[in-house]
């Protein structure tokens, strides 16, 4: 299980997540809505440790790593964490240049220290998952966007992380291109991989999601199973937000 409790985070003294607590469910889809500059991208930084909240708590699996403004953190339960979690971007953000396999290598031979032949192994597995066996050797340029997102999230599952972040995974793709990544999220959640999906797309986290929460000025909301936030929402920001986009 991974539990974030009275998570806080400001930017120059300005609050961005005020108190967010929220429990990720192995093995299932969590998506994480809400407008733009609600602080999702800032949440999921900071369940990575890419940001380092100012207050609150990360419980995931055995370690607890509690919050203190200006109170170093355990490196030990910091690289933890890191290497329990793989993040997918908005822009893909791959090393452009480098081929599509030497990218999903990259962490496994720097971080990991693996070998390469190993190394290469795993990460061709990993792009014939994606349905990108033939790309192994092509230039992240030369890709589609849905196709470099794939290669971003072979990369992400590299390691073996028991959580996958995503992070507006679609957003920067045409319909189209979209789908072709929904697909393989999809088939990850169906194997049991656990996502925490930050999107505005109603219909990705309505399709792939057991649970949403909705998030709004760093505040969550209202959360629920798909069926209770968009088909029965409460609180009268969620109602306006769904309406909306829905
Ligand atoms: P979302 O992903 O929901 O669009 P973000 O987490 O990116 O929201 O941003 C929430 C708010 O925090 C925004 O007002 C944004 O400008 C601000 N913010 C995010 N990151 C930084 C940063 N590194 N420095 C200053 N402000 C930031
Ligand atoms: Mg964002």
């Amino acid at each position: 299980m991974i539990r974030l409790r009275d998570i806080e985070k400001s930017f120059s003294g300005n609050p961005v997540l005020r108190k967010i607590s929220l429990d990720v469910r192995p093995g299932a889809v969590t998506a994480l809505i809400g407008p733009s500059g609600s602080g999702k991208s800032t949440l999921l930084r900071c369940l990575n440790l890419l940001e380092t909240s100012d207050a609150g708590q990360l419980e995931f699996d055995d370690v607890t790593l509690r919050f203190v403004k200006g109170q170093a953190l355990d490196k030990a339960k910091v690289l933890a964490v890191r290497r329990m979690t793989g993040m997918v971007f908005q822009n893909f953000q791959l090393f452009p240049h480098r081929t599509a396999v030497a990218n999903v290598m990259e962490g496994l031979i720097v971080v990991q220290k693996w070998p390469t032949d190993k190394a290469r192994a795993r990460a061709l597995a990993l792009l014939e998952k994606v349905g990108l066996a033939d790309k192994a050797e092509a230039w992240p340029l030369t890709l589609s966007g849905g196709q470099q997102q794939r290669v971003a999230i072979a990369r992400a599952l590299a390691a073996s992380p028991k959580l996958l972040l995503c992070d507006e995974p679609t957003s920067a793709l045409d319909p189209e291109l979209a789908a072709e990544v929904v697909d393989v999220l999809a088939a990850l959640a169906r194997e049991g991989t656990t996502m925490l999906i930050a999107t505005h797309d109603l219909r990705l986290a309505n399709r792939m999601a057991q649970h949403v929460a909705f998030l709004q000025d760093g505040v969550v909301v209202e959360e629920g199973t798909p069926a209770d936030v968009f088909g029965a929402p409460k609180d009268g920001r969620t109602i306006r937000f769904v309406r909306t986009l829905g």
